[in-house]
């Protein structure tokens, strides 16, 4: 469990997962095709309901189907 001080307020109090949310950035469509998308690992203080991103999270790249054929044996 981790513990959070909210930014706004200085409350501190324990982000649980299940508190735990994803919010991304709202980016332009040209910048989408450029950039990776990126996710922030956000709670919500429970007191003044402020938003605060603990963490970066960055999207996976999906294998391009490139791999190699797995012999069996
Ligand atoms: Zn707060």
């Amino acid at each position: 469990m981790k513990k959070i001080k909210c930014k706004v307020c200085g409350t501190r109090f324990v982000g649980t997962k299940e508190a735990l949310y994803l919010a991304t950035e709202k980016t332009a469509v040209l910048t989408a095709l450029t950039t990776p998308a990126k996710a922030f690992e956000c709670f919500d203080c429970p007191k003044c309901g402020c938003q605060n991103a603990v963490n970066v999270r960055m999207a996976a790249v999906m294998d391009s189907g490139d791999e190699e054929d797995e012999a069996d044996g």
